[in-house]
C-alpha cells in the first residue's frame, strides 16, 4: 500500500499508465488531494467508481494524526503529530504579515549533534518519509481550513528536527510535490532548506535547478568556535563548506541566508562580527542573527539585548546585509531549537 501523499506528480502520471490508464489521472488525483483537500479515495468524485475500488487496492491517503495541538498568544500553532509506526514528531506554523510559514520536521532526533540545540538531544531514530514531510503540512491545512476557513500556507521551512540533507532524497521529493502546478502550488521561492552545512549536498542541491532558498546554519566565524558547538564543523570545516557555498552560488545565483545564534561569551564579540564578514566576503548573503532560546541541559546563555543590538550594528557598518529574527510561540516552546526530544520519538 503506497501513501498518495509520498508520491511526485511525474512519478504518479507513470504509475498511472503503467497500470492502463491515462496520464492525466494523477492531476485529477493532485487536484482532490491538495487542491480540493479530500482525505479519502471514494470522494474523489470524478473517477469511475471502478477504477477508485481497483486504486483502493495500492494506493492510500494517510495523513499523520495529532497528538496534542497547543496554540500560542501570537497565533503560532504547534502541533506533535503521529506517524508511521507511532514516532511522533512537532511542527509549527508561524504568522507572518506575508502569510502562513509552516516549519516541519526531516527526521525524528538528529544525529548532528550540535552543543546548543535541543531538537539534536534526541538521537536520530529514523529519517522521515516523503509523505511523512507532506503529511505535516497537510494535517496543518486541513486544520486552518476546519478553524480558518481561507487562510493557506504560503510558505515552507524545513527548520524544525533533523538535517533535511542527512534526508536528502526523501526532502528533495518533498519540495518538488509541494511546489507542483497541480498541487498546493506553493512557490520556490516560498521555500527554505536550512542545514548545518553538509558541503557535498550543498553542491549537489545547487545542481537540482530548483529555485528553493538555501540557509546555512553556520553560528560561528571560525573552525575554533565553530568545532566547539557543532560537530558536524569536524567533518566539513569551514574551509570546505564556504567553497561549497560559492560552488552553490555560482550555479544557481540565488542569495545564501546565513543564521548565526548569538550564544553569550561565545560568539558574539564583536571582533566575531568582523571576522564573520571577512569569512563571508564574496558571497551574496543575509546574516539572520538568531536570539538564543535557552536549553535547560547545556548552559549556554541567550546574549543581552544590548551585544545583540551591537553586533547587528557592527555588522551593518561593515556593509553586510543583515535581521534579527523575529521570535514566535515563546509561551507554548515552539521557537527555534525548543522542539524537544522529550516530547518526540517512539511513543
Ligand atoms: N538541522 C537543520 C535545520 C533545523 S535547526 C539546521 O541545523 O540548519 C533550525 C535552526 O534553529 C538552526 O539554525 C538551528 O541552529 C537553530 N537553533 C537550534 N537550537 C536553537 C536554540 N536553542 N535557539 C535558537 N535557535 C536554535
Ligand atoms: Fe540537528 Fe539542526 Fe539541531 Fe544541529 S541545529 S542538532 S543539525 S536540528
Amino acid at each position: 500500500m503506497e501513501n498518495l501523499y509520498g508520491i511526485q506528480f511525474e512519478d504518479l502520471e507513470q504509475k498511472m499508465v503503467s497500470i492502463g490508464q491515462k496520464a492525466y489521472r494523477a492531476k485529477q488525483i493532485y487536484g482532490w488531494l491538495y487542491q480540493h483537500r479530500v482525505y479519502d479515495i471514494d470522494s474523489m468524485s470524478d473517477i469511475s467508481i471502478k477504477f477508485r475500488e481497483q486504486m483502493k487496492q495500492d494506493f492510500s491517503v494517510q495523513l499523520p494524526s495529532i497528538i496534542t495541538k497547543q496554540i500560542s498568544y501570537d497565533g503560532t500553532i504547534k502541533m506533535l503529530v503521529e506517524c508511521d509506526n507511532k514516532v511522533a514528531v512537532e511542527t509549527v506554523l508561524m504568522r507572518y504579515d506575508y502569510g502562513n510559514a509552516i516549519c516541519v520536521s526531516s527526521q525524528v532526533g538528529c544525529n548532528m549533534g550540535c552543543s546548543f540545540c535541543a531538537s539534536g538531544l534526541l538521537k536520530k531514530q529514523r529519517n522521515l518519509e516523503t509523505h511523512e514531510i507532506v503529511g505535516q503540512v497537510m494535517a496543518m491545512q486541513k486544520y486552518l481550513d476546519e478553524n480558518e476557513p481561507g487562510q493557506k500556507i504560503s510558505h515552507i521551512v524545513v527548520m524544525g528536527t533533523g538535517e533535511p540533507f542527512d534526508n536528502y532524497e526523501n526532502v528533495m521529493r518533498f519540495v518538488r510535490i509541494m511546489n507542483c502546478v497541480w498541487g498546493l502550488q506553493i512557490g520556490a521561492r516560498h521555500i527554505t532548506i536550512s542545514t548545518s552545512g553538509l558541503a557535498d549536498k550543498i553542491i549537489r542541491y545547487g545542481q537540482e535547478g530548483l529555485q528553493i532558498n538555501l540557509a546555512i546554519s553556520l553560528h560561528a566565524p571560525n573552525n575554533e568556535i565553530r568545532n566547539k558547538i557543532m560537530k558536524i564543523n569536524k567533518a566539513f570545516p569551514l574551509e570546505k563548506l564556504i567553497p561549497a557555498i560559492k560552488e552553490y552560488q555560482a550555479l544557481t545565483n540565488r542569495r545564501v541566508t546565513f543564521e548565526y545564534i548569538l550564544l553569550k561569551d561565545v560568539n558574539d564579540s564583536l571582533e566575531n562580527a568582523v571576522e564573520l564578514k571577512n569569512l563571508l566576503d564574496g558571497i551574496d548573503g543575509l546574516v539572520n542573527l538568531i536570539p538564543y532560546n535557552e536549553v535547560d541541559e547545556n548552559g549556554y546563555k541567550r546574549s543581552s539585548n544590548e551585544t545583540i543590538r551591537s553586533f547587528y550594528d557592527k555588522l551593518k557598518k561593515l556593509g553586510m546585509n543583515v535581521t534579527i529574527r523575529k521570535e514566535f510561540g515563546h509561551d507554548i516552546d515552539a521557537a527555534c531549537g525548543q522542539l524537544r526530544a522529550k516530547k518526540e520519538g517512539v511513543i
